[in-house]
Order: C-alpha cells, then sequence, then structure tokens
C-alpha cells in the first residue's frame, strides 16, 4: 500500500516555549501512523522573529538584508531542532532540516524571496527510513548558496509548497485559533467556526483583514488545489477546512464578515475636474510604492471635485506628502487626512448566484443610524468605509442581519 503524505506546520504561538514544544510532538507521533508520512514545518519560536530583529536594529537603522536573513532564519533553525529532539525523545525516529538542506530553492530577493523549486528527495530519502521529517519554515537558498527568508509569516507558504512538492493529501495549518470564524469573535460572540470556505473567499478576507494565514500561500494552495486544513494546536476539534469551490457551497451568499482599522482616508479638495487629472495624483502616489484602495470622485461643482482615497495606516505620511506635491502642481485645495476609520466589508462567493446583498448591508447600516462614506465592491465582496467609533456595532449588526451565527 502506497503511504499518504501529510503535511503539518505549527506557527510560533504552538512552540513558543518547552511546554508547547513537547505538546507539538504529542500530537506529531499521534498522527504518525505505518501508513502515513510526515513532514512538519515550523515557526521560531514565539517572538523569536521579533527579537532577532529588534537587535539587528540597535545595531543599524538599514541593516543589509542579506545579513537581515541570516540572522532571521535563525529561528526556525532552532525551533526544528527542538522539536526533532522532543519526537525523538517520544520513541520515534525524527530528523530536523533547514530549507536549504531540503532544496528549496528561491529567487534573490532577500527578506521577501519566492520559491522557485523544491527538492523533496531528501525528505523522501528520510520518509523511507520510516523518520519524522522536520523542516525550518520561512527560509531557502539561491542559486548561489545565499540564505533568503520568505517575508513575514512565510511558515505558511513552506508548508503549502512543501505539500505540493511532496503530493501531500493535505496540509495542516495549526495555529493559536481553531479556525476562521464567521467574524472576529472578539468583536461578536456568536461569531461560528466556518466548516470550509473556499480559497479565493480566505483570500478575499485575508486581503480585507482577517490576520490567519499568509495570503501568498493561499495563493499557491489555490493554484495548486492544495486542500488547507487551518485549526488549534490545542484541541482535538477539527478547524476549517479551505477548498477549491463545489456547488453547495454557493448556496450561502455571505460566507464572513471582516473588519479593518488600519487604513487612513485622504481627501485632496477642489481638483480641477479635467481629463488626465486622476491619472497624475495616483501616478504620484503609486512612484511612492504606495497601494491605493477605494477611490471616490464627487460629482463637480464648478468645474471642481474632491478626490478621496484610503491608503494602509503605515503608507499615511508618505501618501500625504505624495498628494501635497502633485495638488500644489495642478493647483487642487486642501489636504485632509482621516485615521478614524475602519473598512467593514462582507464577503461570499455566492454573491455571485444572489442579489441584494449590497442593499441589505446598506440598509442594515442605515438602521443603525451608521452613515457610509465610501463604497467598493469585488465579486465577491462589498465593502464600506465607516467611522471606526462605530465599526463594532457595525459589524455586530451585520452578522445578525445575515444571519451568520446559524450554521
Ligand atoms: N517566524 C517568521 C515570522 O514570524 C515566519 C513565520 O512565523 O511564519 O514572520
Ligand atoms: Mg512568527
Amino acid at each position: 500500500m502506497e503511504k499518504e503524505i501529510v503535511v503539518q506546520k505549527f506557527g510560533g504561538s504552538s512552540v513558543a516555549n518547552i511546554d508547547r514544544i513537547k505538546n507539538v510532538a504529542q500530537r506529531v507521533v499521534a498522527y504518525k501512523n505505518k501508513h502515513t508520512d510526515l513532514a512538519v514545518v515550523v515557526s521560531a519560536l514565539g517572538d523569536t522573529t521579533d527579537e532577532l530583529e529588534a537587535l539587528a536594529l540597535q545595531l543599524s537603522k538599514t541593516p543589509p538584508e542579506r545579513e537581515m536573513d541570516m540572522l532571521l532564519s535563525t529561528g526556525e533553525q532552532i525551533s526544528c531542532a527542538l522539536l526533532a529532539i522532543a519526537i525523538k525523545e517520544l520513541g520515534y525516529d525524527s530528523i530536523s532540516f533547514t530549507g536549504s538542506q531540503v532544496g528549496i530553492k528561491t529567487d534573490k530577493s532577500h527578506t521577501k524571496a519566492r520559491i522557485i523549486t523544491i527538492d523533496g528527495k531528501r525528505i523522501k530519502k528520510a520518509f523511507k527510513d520510516d523518520k519524522i521529517v522536520i523542516v525550518a519554515g520561512y527560509q531557502g537558498v539561491t542559486r548561489n548558496d545565499e540564505i533568503t527568508t520568505l517575508g513575514r509569516g512565510g511558515s505558511d507558504l513552506t508548508a503549502v509548497a512543501l505539500a505540493q512538492a511532496l503530493k501531500a493529501r493535505v496540509c495542516e495549518i495549526y495555529t493559536d485559533v481553531d479556525g476562521i470564524y464567521t467574524t472576529d469573535p472578539r468583536i461578536v460572540k456568536e461569531a461560528r467556526k466556518i466548516k470550509s470556505i473556499t480559497f479565493e473567499e480566505m483570500l478575499e478576507m485575508a486581503s480585507l483583514g482577517a490576520q490567519v494565514m499568509q495570503a501568498r500561500s493561499i495563493e499557491v494552495a489555490k493554484r495548486f488545489n492544495i486542500p488547507l486544513h487551518v485549526r488549534s494546536s490545542f484541541s482535538k476539534e477539527e478547524g476549517t477546512m479551505i477548498v477549491k469551490e463545489n456547488e453547495k457551497m454557493e448556496e450561502v451568499a455571505v460566507r464572513g464578515i471582516t473588519c479593518n482599522k488600519n487604513e487612513a482616508k485622504i481627501t485632496i479638495c477642489s481638483v480641477p475636474d479635467k481629463p488626465g487629472i486622476a491619472a497624475k495624483i495616483f501616478e504620484e502616489i503609486s512612484k511612492q510604492d504606495i497601494n491605493v484602495d477605494t477611490i471616490v470622485q464627487n460629482v463637480p461643482h464648478d468645474k471642481l471635485s474632491d478626490i478621496s482615497f484610503t491608503v494602509l495606516k503605515g503608507d499615511l505620511h508618505k501618501a500625504i506628502k505624495a498628494a501635497s506635491v502633485i495638488g500644489s502642481k495642478i493647483g487642487a485645495g486642501e489636504i485632509l487626512e482621516d485615521k478614524n476609520i475602519a473598512r467593514v466589508s462582507l464577503v461570499g462567493s455566492g454573491m455571485r448566484s444572489h442579489s441584494g446583498i449590497a442593499a441589505r448591508m446598506f440598509s442594515t447600516l442605515a438602521d443603525n443610524q451608521i452613515n457610509i462614506g465610501m463604497i467598493s465592491t469585488s465579486e465577491i465582496s462589498v465593502s464600506c468605509i465607516i467611522s471606526q467609533d462605530v465599526a463594532d456595532k457595525a459589524v455586530k449588526a451585520l452578522h445578525k442581519a445575515f444571519k451568520l451565527e446559524q450554521p
């Protein structure tokens, strides 16, 4: 009988200290049997990556990226070795490898490298000897033997890419929450764990603010159709499956609600209403490498209109500067900023076949005296920008209106 392969990934909080590493070791060996080979990917212990980064920043404001990769990749090298030791102690054979040892080849972009190929030979060989393989997440190596890292949260990507290379049946992502919820349970106590969600919905929710998995890793899982199982490392319960869309899943119009308080709004007032002006503004902004989200242009009065757009709070300063530069070039008026905004979004691939979702969202907000500042939509989502002070209230009301507490 051909053995099946399963990839498991344990995040930083799951291996934060010795007791938790022992817990992971126990879970891993409980899963292992004659018919299953396990490749286990680990993140660095707890906040190790942040701590290592902070050390470097004490020495330089702009540490060389190559050296940052040398430094940050050590976090995962520690956790994979410790886990292998813990597993051996339980009487199972295990071996740990760095990314470079298992042939995770990447491009040369230090601190945000992309995986090009994975040579699974060394892992397969260890499987033949019935070893549990532990792989350091978040890292790879270039063709010239330079160590690289895959961007923050990159152990997810290591796990998904390994699952693809090894043709694993499933890729299990163990974390400190027990799955994907209809919305943040800290905001809505009736929030419900979702049984299964599509790759697309998960990607949309991640880009709209849900922070469960690294977005790039979900893209890769979608491209290669690798089922993901997001679950807790502290309980035996099933979590949430992230899978390819099937007909049954379309019956639900709204799968979840996200709330992102990480954006700010910029308004350029009294912009001359002429062709080419919007292009000029957003060319200048994008030159600064700033991602602009929702854009709204008001109906012009006296050949002048206001243009508002949102950016990540971290980019606000840069964006205001760029807006001022272009504003004075084109003879616009004041530049206003508003940090007190939130983006509340409904997500669901069933929106393609259900109508009236946006209308119901707007009337629910209206019934709750919540003013909508901006609106944007995609094929499978509707977002409203509202005041941050009423964001939680909005999420609660929408969760109820769309009956998300009911399975
Ligand atoms: N340790 C890295 C980070 O904290 C990678 C990961 O956890 O996935 O970003
Ligand atoms: Mg981490």
